[in-house]
Formats: structure tokens, C-alpha cells, sequence
């Protein structure tokens, strides 16, 4: 099946879901697209595949130092680099969850977390805890993943992806002492 495809459903799990029930980016100048013009998000296995049929002006896809093997070849991630502005329904799903992420845990089961990244961006990842956020968005979330995780690619690029965010999880720690 194409992946876009599947792609453009799991998006429409967050085309109401969002993580409060209200516009966030009101209170924080939506401070998450607001990057600097080499940052991007990452866009999960198979996911490219919707942007190569319809990529706004302005918007770019480009390889990242993230690489992960599947099947037996070393494959680097796609990053897609925005103009900070956009139609939401354009969103790819790194976005559309935000400030949460998938990780593998000790079993190999889904995972969601605040994303370690977003804790220097985004004032929800700084203050809520996971169980704060609106239950519908953190039910999309873990059903997105488990979902896209039935594919064998999408959970190589996981384990990877988890050690990567584990990664992050570890220098925060750090930091706090
Ligand atoms: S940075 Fe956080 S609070 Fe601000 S728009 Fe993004 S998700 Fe919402
Ligand atoms: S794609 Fe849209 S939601 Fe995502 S960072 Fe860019 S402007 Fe923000």
C-alpha cells in the first residue's frame, strides 16, 4: 500500500487533537515553528512519500546524521525544513505531536513521552506532566505509533530513534543534577 496513504490517515487522528483543548501557539507566539532555517523535523519512515506529491514553496526535504539500518542498508533520515509558517493541514506528524514522541520501551512496546527536545522550546513540555495533556491527543499519539509500528521498517527506524531520545532524556538529567 502506499505510505502516503497511510500517512494522510493517521493525520487525520490530529486534525481535531491537539495537546489542550485550545490554541496553545497563542500564549507562546507558536514558538515551535520558530526554528532557525537549518532546523527541521524529522519525518518518520515512509512519510517523504506525502510531501513528494504536494511540498509547499518555501519548504525543503533534505538527508539528516540520524541514519538507521533496515533492512541490511544504512539509511539516513529525512528532515523537512519549513518556512515557520504553514497550513495545519499540511503538518507533518512530527508536528502534529508535538511536544510528545515515541520511544520503544524495555519490552519493545510504543511509548509516548514529552519529547526532551521540546523542553527548550515549548512551555507545556517545561510544566505538564505526559497525564496533563488532553487524553484524546495522547490516545492519538499512542495509536498513530502503534499503528505505523505493525510496519517493520517504522520499528527499526524506532530503536534507533528511541537510543537517539533516550540521548536527550540523559543530558537533561544531567543538567538538573
Ligand atoms: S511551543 Fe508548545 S505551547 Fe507553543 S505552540 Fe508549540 S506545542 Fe503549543
Ligand atoms: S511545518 Fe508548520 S507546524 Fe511544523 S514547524 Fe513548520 S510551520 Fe510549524
Amino acid at each position: 500500500m502506499n505510505s502516503a496513504y497511510i500517512y494522510l490517515q493517521i493525520y487525520r487522528l490530529f486534525d481535531k487533537s491537539t495537546p489542550l483543548p485550545l490554541d496553545c501557539g497563542r500564549y507562546c507566539s507558536e514558538a515551535c515553528c520558530k526554528g532557525d532555517s537549518e532546523s527541521g523535523m524529522y519525518l518518520f519512515p515512509g512519510e517523504k512519500a506525502v510531501f513528494d506529491m504536494v511540498c509547499p514553496d518555501g519548504w525543503r526535504i533534505t538527508d539528516s546524521e540520524l541514519t538507521y539500518s533496515y533492512n541490511g542498508k544504512e539509511r539516513k533520515t529525512p528532515i523537512l525544513i519549513c518556512d515557520g509558517s504553514c497550513d495545519r493541514y499540511f503538518r507533518p506528524l512530527a508536528c502534529r505531536i508535538f511536544p510528545l514522541t515515541p520511544i520503544l520501551d524495555n519490552e519493545g512496546h510504543i511509548k509516548i513521552i514529552i519529547d526532551p527536545r521540546a523542553r527548550s522550546v515549548c512551555p507545556l513540555a517545561n510544566t505538564f506532566d505526559k497525564d496533563e495533556f488532553d487524553k484524546d491527543f495522547t490516545e492519538s499519539v499512542k495509536k498513530a505509533f502503534i499503528l505505523l509500528s505493525k510496519n517493520k521498517h517504522v520499528y527499526e527506524f524506532l530503536k534507533t530513534y528511541t537510543e537517539y531520545i533516550e540521548e536527550y532524556n540523559r543530558f537533561f538529567k544531567d543538567l538538573r543534577g
